[in-house]
């Protein structure tokens, strides 16, 4: 095994990828002198599991194995990392294997702290508690949906950064609608259980998302955060982030969106800022501490919401920093925190969000994007995908 790099790129997910296939297409030079280190089997495309939950789509379509994305010229090194050592520039793995380089790019993605919701993890897939966050469960959010019959309802919103912050809201929105067209709304008390203080703090968007909550009579109880769920008796336990005091609530189904928190052996690591996450500048995005070093994607400390969509806009500008860094030129690419959340509010209609650092939107459509659109659904549902497979992890988009 080779054991130095120029590029070493730990995690291998939406941001690892990217960035290794945009290097690869700037120059030869970078042939076998870039490893991708990531121990998974399998690359998914996560944005599509909200509609696999909500049963719009199958979950094999957003699975692929890890070795048909590494792009050409990459090597792959499928091991864990277990520490960094940026002081000798050096990773070293769970194997015990030590490599080294000349420049770091960290893109290990966000951690689901599945034992952060006291009883979830031993009724996690059973009991009608389902979860779109991850691809062994979210096929059996769409059974929860299919087989409700009447009751609570209800949808969850955690105390802590998680990816894609409109997903904890999108899957309800579908599964309102889905227990209309199966003529059980009459029955369900929709409720969303949310630690957030709003339904979505981007004020151009906020409206018409207020709107929806109140034309589709669902219950949005905010500042309550899920601490326990017990499954046998289904009821969730949920604790108000205002008074501290704990409300029980019984439901029929329960979708949680899981807390997450920092990978810990970021956390763990030199190369964390004081919550756990990789310390980078937020409009060069390179490490505040080791100039070799970059950060983006879930696992970095960029503060604005956790999507796909947000490192398609991170990657070309470590790309193009780290080329500048490698010429011993100034920095220059710069990145203005642009995000992006398309909110599925029902089977063909979505708010496409975009926004900046500012909460400012940053919209790519020539019309209104703060309104219910069916093409902005069918774009989400069919062309992202193929976006996101052919272009953004070839390296061309
Ligand atoms: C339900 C859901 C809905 C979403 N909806 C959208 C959406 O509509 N639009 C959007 O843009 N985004 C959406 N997202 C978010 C998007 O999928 C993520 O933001 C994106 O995948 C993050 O990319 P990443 O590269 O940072 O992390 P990931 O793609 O998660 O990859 C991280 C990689 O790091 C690897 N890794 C972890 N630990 C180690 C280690 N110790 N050593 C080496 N490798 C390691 C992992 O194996 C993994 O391959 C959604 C996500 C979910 C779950």
């Amino acid at each position: 095994m080779k054991t130095h790099y120029q590029v070493v790129i730990v995690g291998g997910g939406t941001a690892g990828i990217t960035v290794a296939a945009q290097l690869l297409r700037q120059s030869k030079r970078f042939q076998h002198e870039i490893a991708i280190i990531d121990p998974a089997e399998k690359h998914y495309y996560q944005p599509l599991w909200t509609l696999v939950g909500g049963g719009a789509a199958k979950k094999q379509a957003t699975e692929r194995t890890m070795e048909s994305v590494i792009p050409e010229g990459a090597d792959w090194i499928q091991q864990r990392v277990a520490t960094f050592d940026p002081d000798n520039n050096a990773v070293t793995t769970e194997s015990g294997n030590t490599i080294t380089y000349n420049y770091l790019v960290v893109a290990a993605g966000i951690e689901i702290n599945w034992d952060g919701v006291k009883g979830l993890k031993e009724t996690i897939g059973k009991n009608n508690v389902c979860t779109n966050y991850s691809y062994d469960y979210v096929d059996y959010t769409w059974e929860s949906i299919r087989n409700f019959k009447g009751g609570n309802a209800i949808f969850t919103n955690p105390n802590t950064p998680v990816k894609c912050g409109g997903a904890p809201q999108k899957i309800m929105y579908l599964a309102e609608e889905a227990f209309r067209r199966a003529g059980v709304r009459n029955q369900a008390n929709v409720i969303f259980g949310s630690a957030k203080p709003e339904i979505f703090d981007v004020p151009a968007y906020k409206p018409v998302l207020e709107g929806i909550i109140h034309d589709r009579n669902i219950d949005a109880k905010y500042h309550m955060n899920l601490v326990e769920v017990r499954g046998d008796k289904k009821e969730a336990v949920f604790e108000n982030l205002q008074t501290g005091e704990l409300e029980t609530i019984s439901f029929e189904m329960l979708h949680v969106t899981p807390p997450m928190q920092a990978p810990r052996f970021i956390k763990t690591s030199p190369l964390a800022d004081e919550a756990g996450w990789v310390d980078v500048h937020k409009y060069t995005l390179q490490h505040v501490r080791y100039p070799n070093v970059f950060g983006l994607g879930d696992s970095s400390n960029l503060p604005t919401s956790k999507t796909g969509a947000a490192i398609r806009k991170q990657a070309p500008v470590v790309v193009k920093n780290l080329l500048a860094l490698m010429q011993e030129k100034p920095l220059s690419a710069n990145y203005n925190g642009y995000t992006s959340c398309p909110l599925v509010t029902g089977y063909g209609n979505l708010v496409l969000a975009e926004f900046d650092y500012d909460k400012n939107p940053q919209e790519s459509m020539p019309f209104n994007q703060a309104k219910e659109r069916t093409s902005m659904y069918y774009f989400k549902k069919d062309f992202l995908p193929i976006m996101y497979w052919d272009g953004m992890l070839k390296g061309i988009m």
